[in-house]
């Protein structure tokens, strides 16, 4: 035995835990307010009938449930996602839906499929954390295009790629998140999304559309998906973890008829085959339960707990602190003062009982002292505004 440590991939390197993951052992302690992870509120769901539902699944459909499947998931779940995405607007074939354990799953899918190591990855400033994993684990070279109060913008979608190629790289993808974005609780208008799409098919870029919260509009409405525009160049991706519940590990991807074969390939080679036990229970969700119904339960428990963040943050916040209001999702971006910064607030703020996540965890290049994100969807609306009132308590010191 040698002394030396694991010989690893050179793409091991690019590896570290995320700043939330890290927060998690910390914010699990009972006596903090955890705004950091965005954990779903599953005591909104009745755990009841959702035993009875899986008691089901085993007793009525044990031979395929509890047996291995196909590799692009379950024909009768395929069926009923191809369905639920006319909500978004997407009109589909089941044929060209793969089911994942998660969509984080999908997105390794494409990135692994798309991407060479040094291939130029697009994305939001900030950008989803869980993303920015998956590219730098590929060693993808990530740009964070510009950004206003509609999310991404056209131009620096094209001021990127345009930067990378002057460079000599590849710009492949554009990930971006156009409903409720995490972190930055934003939401692209119609137009702004006829205008990115637009931007990245003059680039040649290939789009992933991440679409988790697009059902979590606060008014109900659902913002009509990017993939409703353009089936050949959007992959779209789709999730139970926020409408349904997110111990399942059930997401999907709708991916552009020309891409289906490899990506099932790739799918199979990473588990040979999604959970049938887990997708039988999506899917008998779906079909037996009144999940619309359940849906608009889990828009206002979302929305209480939005507004009990605002309006604490509209009483508490030190002067020069700004924030932006989600329209539905789990998150709202806040920018602090000037000259405060996040990452060193950090230690103060949890001996506060208070937990949140620096802005530097959603971006690649050290940016977002000045910022964090606060997710309120699983304290109650009063631990919220406890929370809040403690976060402010330890600004204020600062200011
Ligand atoms: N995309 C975004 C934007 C998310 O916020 C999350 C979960 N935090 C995911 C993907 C991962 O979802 P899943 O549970 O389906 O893997």
């Amino acid at each position: 035995m040698t002394t030396e440590g694991p010989r690893w991939a050179s793409r091991a390197h690019s590896m570290k835990p995320s700043e939330i993951r890290a927060l998690f052992a910390v914010a699990a302690r009972p006596e903090v307010v955890s705004l950091a992870g965005g954990m779903p509120n599953i005591a909104a769901f009745d755990t009841d009938a959702l035993a009875d539902l899986t008691a089901r699944v085993v007793r009525e459909h044990g031979d395929v449930a509890l047996q291995y499947g196909s590799a692009q998931g379950d024909a009768g779940l395929r069926a009923e996602i191809s369905q639920l995405m006319t909500l978004n607007g997407i009109t589909s074939n089941p044929d060209d839906v793969v089911v994942t354990a998660g969509s984080q799953m999908a997105l390794d899918t494409v990135v692994r499929l798309m991407c060479d190591p040094g291939d130029v990855v697009i994305t939001e400033s900030p950008a989803y954390v869980g993303a920015l994993g998956v590219f730098l684990a590929y060693e993808c070279d990530v740009r964070h295009a510009e950004t206003d109060s509609l999310g991404l913008t056209a131009q620096g979608v094209h001021e990127q790629a345009a930067r990378a190629r002057a460079e000599g790289r590849t710009p492949k993808l554009l990930y971006t998140i156009p409903s409720f974005q995490n972190p930055g609780g934003l939401t692209q208008s119609p137009q702004r999304r006829a205008e990115v799409l637009q931007a990245a098919l003059a680039e040649g870029l290939l789009v992933v559309e991440d679409d988790p919260y697009g059902l979590l509009g606060f008014d109900g409405h659902v913002p009509q998906a990017i993939r409703s525009h353009d089936d050949e160049h959007v992959v779209y991706l789709g999730s139970f973890s926020k409408i349904f519940v997110a111990g399942l590990r059930v997401g999907w991807a709708l991916v552009p008829q020309s891409m289906r074969s490899k990506f099932v390939l790739v799918s199979e080679a990473l588990m040979l085959c999604p959970s049938n036990f887990t997708q039988l229970t999506a899917r008998e969700y779906l079909r037996t339960f009144d999940w619309q119904e359940q849906l608009q339960q889990l828009r206002d428990g979302y929305r209480d707990r939005r507004d009990a963040l605002l309006g604490a943050m509209a009483e508490h916040m030190p002067a020069g602190t700004t924030w932006t209001t989600p329209g539905g999702g789990f998150y709202s971006w806040v920018s602090l003062p000037e000259g405060m910064d996040s990452v060193e607030m950090l230690p103060a703020a949890v001996d506060a009982l208070v937990a949140y996540v620096p802005g530097t965890g959603f971006h690649v290049d050290g940016r977002g002292r000045g910022h964090l994100r606060l997710s309120y969807s699983h304290p109650t609306p009063t631990r919220i505004v406890e929370g809040v009132r403690r976060l402010a308590g330890v600004m204020r010191e600062r200011t």
